[in-house]
């Protein structure tokens, strides 16, 4: 059997030429909370044109008449979303070409970066009456599946993982933590779930159980903060054949991820278990952050190996993968440094620049010597 790995053009994915060689970012500002409002919280975001971001700083008075305006930053993305935005504006801009480009065999990822509290589980998992992005893009790969049935077989596979305090969960099967692996696919977690999904209810109550299963741990500055990464793995395998009876797969990735809040460890408690978890938290995302500059630098070596998280995201980073990110960030001014902070690595994520995204496939080609046999070859297709 002959088996070749293709790199196709982008004429078929037109869309996604712009940002073949580029990560694109965009931000999304969530509505001001029902406390934000009781606690006298003033607005000091405003997105405008559905790329700009002004961020307003005000004086440090509490005094709400007196406030004033100190002075106002301006940050462009490749999309801003107003705090009026939907969920399914959400995903269409970030995610809906992924998922199209997942069923072609390609890799894609997105990941939700930002304060605990900005509004990344929201867009990610969402709400029973507003799914967010994992579910609406699964959603929409079934549907494009069944109108593709004809053409071929694709088998949906899903895997949902945290990474907290250094150690790697299973959500779907919680137990001990999994251990990664180098194979010829890139980093793996051994043993991990793969669960084979075929509706989009199901999943929705998978991942809702799967959440739950996420480590949460109360913290000084927010009731329940996220101190976990969490990522939902879909894998889509693809078979066909060609005119002359060749078997064709295709494998697509796509990793939807939930980072841990991005504050710092020292707005915290710093004296108990929580400040370990801290470290470890920054630990992770200081490792991304490192990868990150390295990457905007153009640098040879990119320090994955120093999170577990980076480990994990190192295809999706660097690889042959198409990369969205979303900064979240709230509108309140007492979350002003956080929003700076957020919106100033939302920036620097702009500058990397990855490797033009490939098709994972495979083409065995019948009669070639050593090649299996034509009813090796369709009792392999008849069993998926
Ligand atoms: P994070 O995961 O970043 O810590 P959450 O997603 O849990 O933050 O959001 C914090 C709160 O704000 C939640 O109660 C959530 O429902 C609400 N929220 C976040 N984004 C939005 C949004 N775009 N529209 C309405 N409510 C939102
Ligand atoms: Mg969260």
């Amino acid at each position: 059997a002959v088996i070749r790995k293709l790199s196709m053009g982008a004429e078929k994915l037109e869309n996604l030429d712009a940002c073949v060689s580029r990560i694109s970012v965009f931000v999304r500002l969530r509505p001001m909370g029902k406390k934000e409002r009781e606690n006298g919280s003033r607005c000091c975001v405003k997105v405008l044109n559905k790329r700009d971001v002004y961020l307003t700083e005000f004086t440090d008075d509490n005094d709400y008449l007196r406030l004033k305006r100190l002075r106002v930053r301006h940050f462009t993305f490749d999309s801003s979303f107003p705090e009026t935005t939907t969920q399914q504006q959400v995903y269409s801009t970030t995610t809906g070409d992924l998922v199209e480009a997942v069923l072609e065999g390609r890799n894609g990822s997105v990941f939700c970066y930002g304060a605990t509290g900005a509004g990344k589980t929201y867009t990610m998992l969402g709400t029973m009456e507003n799914p967010g992005v994992m579910v609406l893009a699964i959603k929409d790969l079934f549907a494009k599946v069944r109108q593709r049935s004809l053409d071929g077989n694709h088998v949906v596979h899903l895997s949902y993982l945290e990474v907290y305090n250094e150690t790697v969960r299973d959500l779907l099967s919680p137990g001990r933590p999994l251990i990664l692996r180098e194979d010829k696919q890139g980093i793996v977690a051994a043993g991990l779930t793969q669960y084979r999904a075929y509706s989009t209810d199901e999943v929705m109550a998978l991942l809702q159980r799967g959440n739950q299963n996420r480590t949460t741990e109360p913290t000084r500055c927010n009731e329940t903060s996220s101190r976990s990464h969490a990522i939902l793995q879909v894998i889509v395998e693809y078979k066909t054949r060609d005119g002359s009876m060749n078997i064709i797969s295709r494998v697509g990735k796509l990793s939807l991820i939930d980072l841990a809040g991005s504050e710092r460890a020292l707005a915290t408690d710093q004296r108990t278990l929580r400040s370990l978890e801290g470290a470890n938290i920054n630990r992770s995302l200081l490792a991304l952050s490192s990868c990150i500059n390295a990457l905007v630098e153009g640098k040879k070596h990119i320090p994955y190996r120093n999170s577990k998280l980076t480990q994990l995201l190192k295809d999706s980073l660097g690889g042959s993968c198409n990369t969205m990110m979303i900064a979240n960030i709230s509108p309140s001014n007492h979350s002003f440094g956080e929003t700076q902070n957020t919106l100033h690595w939302a920036d620097r994520a702009k500058e990397i620049r990855v490797k033009g995204c490939e098709v994972n496939e495979e083409v065995v080609q019948v009669g070639e010597q050593g090649g299996p046999d034509q009813a090796q070859l369709l009792l392999e297709l008849q069993k998926e």
